[in-house]
């Protein structure tokens, strides 16, 4: 998919204007109730156009003092992959040595992009948007993205530069794979494995920053790409700090990958941190495979592997969707086994329902469901489509009506599950409660 990187020093505003083009609300997630996480990507829709938003501000932490050499480096994380950028400025505070800094960097991907001149929040602040033009870019946006002004003009450049038949829907030749997970868990060895396989090619590539190292492997005629693997191998030097640094390696990682390998251990089991984790690819769109590593160290009865697995996905509740593997790095058991279900998973992420089919589905089981209950009265379901692939995103239209209730968003996404075989795939579902867009209508 199409994807646009908000870049720019902290305090600008770079998170208000990823809401604002996403109309996402921050989530309260977690276990504990008030815990609030930010999203860094998101699907953004504007008239037909469907693209992806990346805020970089999520990558690393951002704090106030932090060196400009630190933000620079932030912002070029995403550059790799976004196919147009978006410099955000305060236009209250002025051009900042920073933003000309960050204007410089943009410019050198040759990549579109354009500033946006936030905090107008009233008109006659965005003449101040002007002093900005001696950056020398194609266009300068005032907006307010706390109150929304000037955001449909900005959305309308955006998605002007959004090839409508998109060409990365297409299955790409490389698998790019993100191994994840908490310190100890055994991503290096794993890694090592994985690339110590016999008939495994590996060569090394440069990746989008300085310090990235990818590595190609290729199995079975198949190539896969493991994402960052100097980040897999760097270690932290207390824990503390290890902790923090597999949770910014996760995120940067997972921008760059479609199939997540989440390594758990068999051990201590699914904890905390892993399940922030785990949310946070869900939230990317990403298929995930959970590895359960070191299992060599568990004794085993003939029941072990499903109350094991019972209780790993007690903390794991994102990510129902993701199939289950218990393999030891250290022996090599079943290790052989991971390369092949990320091709399935990979190969899942593009599966396409015809139309026909899926309204044949809804019949078949949501009306029913939706009767039964009680409510097929408040939600009057006109059809579906399927929006988008990698990750599946499908599309219900109704007559107005309230929202789908959680229970029903479920059991719906189940039956797709089940129905045509979404392997280790998130499963997006939108409610249209409007006329469908002409785009939609022609599929
Ligand atoms: P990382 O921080 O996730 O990259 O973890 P490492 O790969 O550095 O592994 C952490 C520790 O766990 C090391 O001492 C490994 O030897 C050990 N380890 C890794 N995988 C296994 C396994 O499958 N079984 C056992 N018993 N130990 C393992």
């Amino acid at each position: 998919m199409y994807r646009v990187a908000i870049c720019g020093r902290p305090n600008v505003g770079k998170s208000t204007l990823f809401n604002r083009m996403t109309g996402s609300r921050r989530a309260i997630v977690g276990d504990e109730p008030g815990i609030t996480r930010d999203r860094i990507i998101e699907v953004a829709e504007w008239g037909d156009r469907q693209f992806e938003v990346i805020d970089t501000g999520g990558i690393l932490p951002e704090e106030k003092d932090l060196i400009p050499e630190k933000i620079l480096e932030q912002a070029s994380l995403a550059f790799g992959d976004a196919d147009l950028l978006l410099l955000v400025v305060d236009l209250r505070a002025g051009m900042t040595p920073l933003d000309e800094s960050l204007n410089a960097l943009l410019r050198g991907t040759g990549k579109p992009y354009a500033v946006v001149a936030n905090k107008a929040d009233v008109e006659k602040l965005e003449d101040d948007a002007l002093e900005f033009h001696a950056l020398g870019v194609e266009q300068v946006f005032p907006v307010s993205a706390e109150h929304g002004r000037g955001i449909g003009d900005l959305l309308d450049w955006v998605v002007e530069k959004v090839p409508r038949q998109q060409a990365e829907e297409e299955p790409e030749e490389e698998i790019r794979v993100a191994i994840i997970g908490r310190p100890n868990v055994g991503k290096s060895s794993l890694l090592n494995r994985l690339v110590g396989e016999e008939r495994v090619i590996v060569t090394d590539l440069p990746g989008t920053t300085r310090d990235a190292v990818d590595t190609r492997v290729e199995q079975q005629g198949q190539r896969y790409r493991i994402i960052d693997t100097a980040g897999i191998r760097r270690k932290g030097k207390t824990h503390e700090m290890a902790e923090k640094l597999s949770v910014v390696m996760a995120r940067k990682s997972m921008v760059r990958s479609d199939v997540v390998l989440l390594v758990i251990d068999a051990v201590e089991g699914a904890t905390k941190l892993d399940a922030t984790i785990a949310g946070y690819a869900f939230e990317a769109g990403k298929s995930v495979i959970i590895v359960v590593n070191k299992w060599d160290l568990i004794d085993k009865d003939a029941h072990t592997l499903v109350s094991k697995e019972a209780d790993f996905r007690r903390r794991l509740r994102f990510l129902d969707f993701a199939p289950m593997i218990f393999v030891s790095a250290l022996s090599g058991q079943r290790v052989s086994k991971i390369l092949n279900l990320v091709r399935e998973a990979y190969q899942a992420r593009y599966i396409r329902v015809p139309t026909a089919e899926l309204n044949k589905l809804m019949e078949k089981v949501m009306k029913p469901h939706l009767a039964s209950s009680g409510s097929s009265r408040k939600f009057p379901l006109k059809y579906g489509t399927q929006a988008g692939v990698a990750p599946p995103t499908f599309v219900l239209f109704t007559r107005g009506g309230k929202p789908l209730h959680f229970s029903t968003q479920r059991f719906f996404i189940n039956q797709l599950r089940q129905a045509f075989g979404f392997y280790a795939a998130p499963i997006r579902l939108l409610e249209r409660r409007s006329k469908p867009s002409k785009a939609a209508r022609k599929r």
